[in-house]
């Protein structure tokens, strides 16, 4: 087992606690505080055991001077001091002088944030390329070093794995309830479990289908990654999104688990992907030459009800259709209330899947809608996760 930071004695020490406040701003306004407050907890524990609370985060992508003024978390420590309720000292550096000074003033309880730590990136990319000397520098500010971020546990930056190896560590309360959670999907999951997966591209899944094939009892195909199969197995989907390449995979696959991959029976099509658009309700052997496949139609919602309806076990990952466009909603939306109507332990992966069951309401429903993207794939694809197996064990 990982430690996790209830197993330090935090009073009187430098906690660098490692968020993910990669939050959307426009114009210096943040659009979405889900990661926020998402990481109070954490902070909330270290200052009621009187540490001294210093926080880092990424933010965006820093590719040139002016990225910086974009990018800057000064509102991020503005809107944290509203929901901790305590001044969040900014420091607009990511090193130097006046950053150690400001440490150096801090009393128990005190939160400081410091600068995004990709500003470092403009050096030679030195927090994204895991510079050693940038990890010792930021590991040298503190005394204790807990993992929040889930969010970029998949990844090897300066600032997660980078100070892991120069500190005592351990994670913070979102990470290790992440991990929890996605770990009930590969860990003897409760039979039946049925996979959903959807999305643009099968390139995108393909880690996640071969990790967990053996795992669940059924994975039902939809999204455009379906009609990739879909011409492996024969059928003409039109101008449909295909990877040529990775038909010769999906035939492998279909012809390994014929009963364990379900695919679409029928399709909502059109000859465009905007609003307003005339769609059709084909089968799956009707699509015409000029049209494509955006939404999976209602005989196959009801296929895929039959397989969700009696588990015990669902995880879903890439939206069925481009639930972006009205006309293409309708087979994501009735399939987040399809798995919220049944008994099992549901886990909703993927920024867009996620963004899909915020949209149509049905965040609360669902027993975990993780907050990680690209990290909660990754966890699931059983890839080495550097940033999480450098965190001491107990
Ligand atoms: P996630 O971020 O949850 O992992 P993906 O990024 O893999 O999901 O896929 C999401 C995208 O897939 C959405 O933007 C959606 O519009 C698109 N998509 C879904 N169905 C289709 C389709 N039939 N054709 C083209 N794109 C699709
Ligand atoms: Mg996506």
């Amino acid at each position: 087992m990982k430690k996790t930071i209830k197993d330090y004695d935090l009073s009187g020490k430098k906690v660098i606690i490692r968020c993910d406040f990669n939050v959307p701003i426009e114009n210096g306004s943040i659009k979405d505080e889900s990661r926020l407050k998402a990481s109070l907890k954490t902070i909330r524990y270290a200052r009621k055991n009187n540490a001294k609370v210093i926080l880092m985060s990424h933010l965006g992508r820093v590719k040139t001077e002016e990225d910086k003024q974009k990018y800057t978390l000064k509102p991020v420590a503005e809107r944290l001091s509203v929901l901790l309720r305590k001044k969040v000292t900014f420091v607009n550096q990511t090193r130097g002088k006046e950053l150690e000074e400001a440490i150096s003033k801090m009393k128990n309880k005190d939160v400081l944030l410091i600068e995004n730590t990709r500003f470092e990136d403009l050096d030679g990319k030195k927090e994204s390329n895991n510079d050693k000397d940038l990890g010792k520098y930021w590991a040298s500010l503190g005394d204790i070093f807990i993992n929040d971020a889930f969010g970029t546990i998949h990844r090897s930056h300066a600032s997660n794995l980078g100070i892991a190896s120069n500190l005592p560590n351990g994670l913070g309360f979102l990470t290790k309830d992440e991990i929890k959670k996605l770990t009930k999907l590969t860990d003897k999951p409760k039979k039946p479990y049925t996979i959903i997966l959807g999305g643009a591209k099968v390139s995108d899944k393909i880690g996640v289908i071969s990790n967990l094939i053996n795992r669940a009892d059924y994975i039902l195909i939809g999204g455009g990654m379906a009609f990739t199969f879909l011409k492996a197995a024969g059928f003409n989907i039109g101008s449909s999104i295909c990877e040529k390449e990775k038909i010769s995979y999906c035939r492998e696959i279909l012809d390994k688990y014929p009963d364990k991959l379900i695919l679409p029976i029928d399709i909502i099509t059109a000859t465009e992907m905007k609003e307003n658009v005339k769609t059709h309700e084909r089968f799956i052997n009707e699509i015409e030459e000029d049209e494509m496949g955006l939404d999976i139609g209602p005989k196959t919602l009801e296929v895929f009800k039959q397989y969700l309806d009696d588990c015990k076990t669902i995880f879903w990952n890439g939206p069925v259709g481009c639930f972006e466009i009205q006309e293409f909603e309708n087979g994501t939306k009735k399939l987040l209330d399809i798995i919220t109507n049944t008994k099992a332990y549901t886990v909703v992966g993927g920024g867009d899947t996620a963004r899909a069951a915020v949209t149509f309401n049905y965040q609360d429903k669902i027993s975990h809608v993780s907050t990680g993207g690209g990290a909660s794939l990754a966890f699931l694809e059983g890839t080495k996760l550097p940033a999480l197996n450098i965190i001491d064990e107990k």
